[in-house]
């Protein structure tokens, strides 16, 4: 049995799953702000997952960060209470076995290329375009961490072949001026639809009046199209990977995979497109499936 868990910023979700995927159990708790009492957490989560199946499970867990290789300490969570924390070390003193850990939207490509959307590809990139803006690369069932644990994180790139009104872009919390996450999270396209009209309307409002055909929601969602389209012509032309499966909060745009496809071949450096462009078949639950498959299905 392989047992996920997914440390959110608000909610732990933790699933069992047995080796053809099957769900065995789930369960979800409200995350703590603080850590010892997460450790707690994650460890009845298991216990209580052991318990209801009366099986014993591998444990993978994902993790909005990444933990250095050298020390085992969490860096870049935006869940600041596990920064510089041996996370990994103690949930496994505490679980009396070894714990994987990984970012999370690595955890999310994995679960699309084990047996989600991107079942069978070689290379795969997974997108988050949520909250924030990320990504993962799998090569052959396995996630690339990277030598600096970035692999994939195209989000605090700059947005490629920006139009002049482009320029700058919007300050983004890195530091920086016009990185990709600045224009296609989904509170970016919400403060892009302000900029442009002068309505502050949540992003899944704007998404649903443009379903609708209203002209100014229209517009904003063919600014955001043309701009994750651009964004990901250069992962094509760095990675070139079979398939790239979207996810987030943003990859319930209706025909967001098609249109974005659509518009690769006026951006990516050859003269035909091949790479399969694919909303993600899992959903939420793409986080926790991807942590459980840390261990993979003997
Ligand atoms: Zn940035």
């Amino acid at each position: 049995m392989q047992i996920g868990i997914d440390l959110g910023g608000t909610k732990i979700e933790a699933i069992a799953l047995d080796a053809t995927g099957r769900e065995l159990a789930r369960l979800r708790v409200v995350t703590p702000r603080a850590y010892t009492d997460t450790i707690v957490a994650l460890g009845a989560l298991v216990t209580q997952l052991e318990t209801v199946t009366g099986q014993h499970g591998t444990v993978g867990l994902g993790i909005p960060g990444a933990v250095t290789p050298d020390t085992g300490l969490v860096k870049n969570a935006n869940s600041v209470w596990l920064i510089g924390r041996p996370l990994g070390a103690d949930l496994a003193a505490l679980l009396q076995r070894e714990v994987r850990l990984e970012n999370d939207a690595n955890c999310f490509a994995l679960s699309e290329a084990t047996d989600g959307a991107a079942a069978g590809a070689e290379v795969v990139f997974g997108v988050i375009m949520g909250t924030g803006v990320g990504g993962g690369i799998i090569v052959r069932g396995r996630s690339m961490s990277g030598r600096n644990l970035i692999a994939g994180e195209w989000g605090h790139n700059p947005l490629p072949w920006p139009q002049p009104d482009e320029l700058p872009g919007p300050a983004c919390y890195c530091g920086k001026h016009g990185c990709i996450e600045s224009w296609v999270s989904g509170p970016a396209v919400a403060a892009d639809h302000q900029r442009v009209t002068g309505q502050a309307l949540p992003t899944p409002d704007i998404i649903a009046a443009a379903e609708f055909g209203a002209h100014d929601a229209l517009a904003t969602r063919a600014r955001f199209i043309g701009r994750a389209t651009r964004g990901l012509a250069t992962v094509i032309n760095l990675l070139d990977p079979d398939v790239i499966v979207l996810g987030g909060g943003l990859s319930n745009v209706p025909r967001l995979a098609d249109d974005i496809a659509a518009q690769l071949p006026a951006w990516v450096f050859s003269d035909r497109v091949h790479t399969s462009i694919v909303r993600n078949r899992h959903g939420d639950s793409s986080g926790v499936r991807g942590a459980a498959w840390l261990w993979p299905a003997s």
